[in-house]
């Protein structure tokens, strides 16, 4: 499937490239999630450490192995695979290696950069948020149906997302 790539890492499906028109609504969207980063606070509940997919950038292996107190090969073989396309991935657990038994990351400082970023500033997210702005028709709760409601950053997303959406429906249709 064709893709396109926004700011260097979010991927965004079907698309074939970015016009300078469809910037201006992803920059809303980028927005939209970043405000949410910044504005709803981890309650470190741990229930997104369950995710399969954790990506690990190849600048970050060395901090994490450090963090760990694995060393590298042993970080590198036994904790971390790679993906066809090239990509770095902790090997698949459920919950993810690296969440105490208190439920809290034994890594935290040191943790991936998508543990930060995650479920805000994603790919999967910020897409649907900009599908939502430009296609007026689409609902935003409906496409966004896939976040766990009882993960407390989700929740408060899904309160508040259909009125971000409208505010940045009516910049889209001023410009239009
Ligand atoms: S599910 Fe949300 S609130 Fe819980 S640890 Fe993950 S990011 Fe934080
Ligand atoms: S590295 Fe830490 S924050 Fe990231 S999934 Fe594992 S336990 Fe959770």
């Amino acid at each position: 499937m064709k893709s396109a790539i926004y700011r260097g890492k979010y991927i965004l499906q079907g698309l074939d490239k970015i016009t300078p028109e469809m910037e201006v609504d992803l920059d809303r969207a980028y927005e939209i999630c970043v405000g949410y980063k910044n504005e709803i606070p981890c309650e470190l509940c741990g229930r997104c450490c369950h995710q399969p997919h954790i990506v690990v950038l190849p600048q970050e292996v060395d901090k994490i192995s450090n963090a760990a107190g694995i060393n590298l090969f042993e970080f590198m073989t036994e904790y971390v695979t790679q993906t066809s396309d090239g990509r770095l991935l902790f090997k698949k657990t459920d919950p993810c290696t690296f969440l105490g038994s208190d439920n809290k990351c034994t890594i935290w400082k040191n943790r991936p950069e998508i543990c930060d970023e995650f479920p805000f500033v994603v790919s999967m997210f910020m897409s649907r948020v900009y599908l939502a702005i430009t296609n007026h028709k689409a609902d935003i709760l409906e496409l966004i149906s896939y976040m766990d409601d009882t993960w407390p950053c989700t929740g408060a997303i899904k309160n508040t997302i259909v009125q971000k959406v409208e505010e940045a429906r009516k910049q889209h249709v001023q410009l239009l």
